[in-house]
């Protein structure tokens, strides 16, 4: 038996209003517009009433503009941990060369190291974007571990329904081929690895279901909510179920979106469960987050990679440590 799957981790994407609106190509993103102030209390208040401390992977351009610092300070002060989800959030980020994305990297951290006191050392790809340069940077930059891959053959489906009211066309239209990623990536490992010799940088993959590779986090299981929220609860305790039986250390994820309705008039429309009202969607997620709560320890992503770590060093037969050399199918 894997000796620390009763552990799991919980993190959080940062991402604001605009880079919604900017991956969508709606005008108006280039004022950064930013639902922070609402949504940052929201979350802060919903993790400590239940002792929560999670990961948030926070956007370097938010932390550089002065009206966004009380929020992410915030953050950092209520104890969590701090990650870097890159400076413009761009979920073309696998088509820039090495050094658009060393200079791309190195900035958002350094605005949010600058805000928070926390030097980052982990990264999550917008978009779950991802590419070899990734690794080599955040390689050479200290980091402990990447958890931009997201396991499932859906990323086509979710890409076409993203862009499907969107005007966009010709390049930048091209950039966002590989939104949400390809069938490939159903492929990847579920469980964490690493990516070259044993001194290298862990993966910690967003969590799927086991063998289907459908989504399991929270962002998905409104959006079956929008459906039924019976339904969608009984689909993530099967997961849950599911992840035990693999011996599988699950790491999910939650986004601001999930915590925002129709009330908040934050505009979005074209996401999924933004017709519901914000107080149905924390329901679901309070449910939810209980159930995993139930089932295990729930730690942020960097607690999850140390102790994949220090199970992998101590020579355990780990889940997801028989993969010692680069993850080569890129
Ligand atoms: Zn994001």
């Amino acid at each position: 038996m894997n000796p620390w799957a009763s552990i799991a981790s919980l993190s959080f994407d940062l991402d604001n209003q605009w880079s919604y609106l900017k991956t969508h190509g709606d005008s108006g993103w280039q004022t950064f517009p930013s639902y922070l102030d609402i949504v940052v209390p929201r979350v802060l208040e919903f993790l400590a009433k239940r002792r929560l401390r999670i990961t948030f992977f926070i956007v370097g351009q938010d932390a550089a503009l002065g009206k966004n610092r009380r929020s992410i300070q915030a953050i950092s002060d209520a104890g969590h941990e701090i990650a870097n989800h890159s400076f413009s959030h761009e979920p073309w980020l696998h088509a820039y060369d090495r050094q658009r994305l060393e200079a791309e990297i190195t900035r958002a951290e350094v605005h949010i190291t600058a805000v928070t006191g926390q030097r980052p050392v982990g990264f999550r790809g917008p978009g779950f974007s991802f590419s070899e340069a990734t690794i080599d940077v955040l390689e050479a930059r200290g980091y402990v571990y990447d958890a931009s891959t997201f396991p499932t053959f859906l990323g086509p489906m979710a890409r076409f329904y993203y862009l499907l009211h969107s005007n966009l066309a010709g390049k930048e239209l091209d950039d966002r081929k590989l939104l949400f990623g390809s069938l490939r990536d159903g492929l990847r490992p579920l469980a964490p690895y690493r990516w070259r010799s044993s001194a290298g940088l862990l993966e910690i993959p967003v969590t799927t279901l086991p063998v289907l590779r459908s989504p399991i986090h929270l962002s998905y299981i409104l959006f079956l909510s929008g459906f039924s929220s019976t339904l969608a609860l009984a689909y993530f305790r099967c997961a849950l179920r599911l992840c035990r039986l693999a011996d599988l250390s699950p790491s999910l994820l939650l986004h601001p979106l999930d915590f925002l309705g129709i009330d908040d008039n934050v505009g979005l429309r074209f996401f999924p469960a933004m017709q519901l009202p914000s107080s149905q969607k924390i329901k679901v997620v309070d449910e939810a987050l209980r159930l995993y709560c139930e089932e295990f320890d729930v730690v942020p992503v960097l607690a999850h990679a140390n102790a994949a770590k220090a199970a992998a060093s101590l020579q355990l037969p780990a889940a997801g440590f028989r993969r010692p050399c680069r993850e080569i199918d890129l």
